[in-house]
């Protein structure tokens, strides 16, 4: 087969990694992918919105299968123009992504359906928004209802910030027309985790659970970014919890949207927090996660394609994953998530580690940095412990670093971080 994967950060690295261990597989191609990734696959210089070349080379190059990592192209409904070219594509329509693309649509699948979330209104006017803040009290959370590059949620501490954020989002549209509803939600106490599973329609074959830690700093300190590290599979997540989450909330969400004329198919990914009831949902993602996809496919024993077409096929795959923990950190530019440098030249890595590459160029001096999230570190063992020293291990030490830095408590809860 032929397969093209569209993205080009760390996520569509891990998927081309894996592909690339496939037998059924004749040409791999990633478009744009990045420097990192041209050892694995054709990186082809094409934009991941540039839906129509994306087509046409499709065609061309007799691509049997298209892979689609990020959610813009999604919600702009690329999956729903390689399908009207009869190509096949491994991605939702916008229609059925719209579970990411609006927070207010996934609450209303979400309630319509029984699964399990925070209680929640919707609002267009700062007013009635504020007064339902007042209603309720602080903890509370205010979320953009549209995409905002993991920007658009306030958890408030106080009602004060709450009616902060209804301001911001409502009167002086900091996030413009994403901002322009808001969901108002209860806060959830518990661990998080995500779960995100194969699906096409009705059918859903779960992957195991990971866990990512969003803060920039170590202690989960400093501001959201896109993932500084993840590890899987989680300890402190149950079996039980795991299927709880498959049948109540995979499974019904997929069904849910069948039942909407919204058949779902890829990749759904639930992020959860553990509450005293169980788990809960605080997000859904219509994509494979970054950096979760990182720790969790290195884990997978199947052949990713062979998975893929089985679920398209509407076979069930049986899934096999090693009995190891897999841990990634994230090695980011200096200034992430607010501006950084480009071009600085990446420091030696070492040990018995693997890399995926997420912001690289290559320079005749070797790779420098494109991009915030510059690669991730990550290591397989048998234990979590183990897996994040081999890790840590193959980092200088931060102090040592010029431009770049990472977090030194990924795999820790907050309480024991390192330093
Ligand atoms: P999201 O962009 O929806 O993943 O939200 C970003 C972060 O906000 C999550 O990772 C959680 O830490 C936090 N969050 C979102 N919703 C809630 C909630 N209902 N209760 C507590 N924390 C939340």
């Amino acid at each position: 087969m032929n397969v093209l994967v569209i993205g080009r950060g760390g996520r569509e690295h891990s998927i081309v990694m894996k592909l690339s261990e496939s037998k059924l597989i004749d040409k791999l191609f990633v478009a744009p992918g990045n420097a990192g990734m041209e050892n694995v696959a054709t990186c082809v210089p094409i934009e991941e919105t540039e839906t129509m070349k994306l087509i046409h080379f499709a065609k061309e190059h007799s691509i049997e299968l298209t892979i689609v990592g990020p959610e813009n192209p999604l919600l702009d409904g690329i999956a729903n123009e390689f399908l009207a070219e009869g190509l096949s594509v491994f991605a939702p329509t916008k229609e059925a992504a719209l579970i990411e693309g609006s927070k207010s649509f996934a609450k209303e699948i979400m309630k319509k359906y029984q699964i399990p979330t925070a209680s929640y209104e919707t609002f267009t006017d700062a007013e009635k928004a504020k007064a339902y803040v007042i209603e309720k009290g602080a903890p509370i959370v205010i979320k953009a209802d549209g995409l905002a590059a993991g920007k658009g949620v306030v958890v408030a501490e106080t009602t004060k910030q709450a009616i902060q954020a209804i301001d911001d989002m409502l009167v002086s549209k900091a996030f413009s027309e994403a901002g322009a509803k808001v969901v108002v939600e209860e806060f959830l106490m518990g661990n998080e985790f995500s779960l995100m599973a194969f699906v096409h329609g009705e059918k859903v074959c779960p992957m195991i659970p990971a866990r990512d830690h969003k803060r920039a700093f170590d202690h989960d300190e400093g501001p959201n970014t896109g993932g500084m590290g993840a590890y899987a599979p989680v300890p402190d997540i149950t079996e039980e919890a795991i299927n709880y989450a498959t049948k109540e909330i995979l499974q019904k969400a997929a069904s849910g949207l069948v039942a909407e004329g919204r058949s779902f198919t890829g990749i759904l990914y639930a992020g959860l927090i553990m509450t005293a009831e169980g788990p809960k949902v605080i997000e859904f993602n219509a994509r494979f996660g970054d950096p979760e996809t990182q720790v969790v496919l290195p884990l997978l024993k199947n052949d990713l394609i062979q998975v893929l077409v089985d679920v398209l096929s509407d076979e069930t795959p049986q899934l096999e994953w090693e009995e190891q923990s897999c841990l990634g950190v994230v090695l980011a530019s200096d200034g992430y998530p607010g501006s950084y440098q480009k071009g600085v030249l990446l420091p030696n890595l070492y040990g018995e580690s693997f890399i995926v590459y997420a912001g690289v160029d290559k320079t005749d001096n070797g790779f420098v940095s494109n991009g915030g999230r510059v690669l991730l570190v990550g290591a397989k063992s048998t234990t979590l412990e183990n897996a994040g020293k081999l890790v840590y291990e193959s980092l200088p030490a931060n102090k040592d670093l010029e431009g770049f830095f990472y977090r030194t408590d990924i795999g820790k809860m907050k309480e024991d971080a390192l330093s």
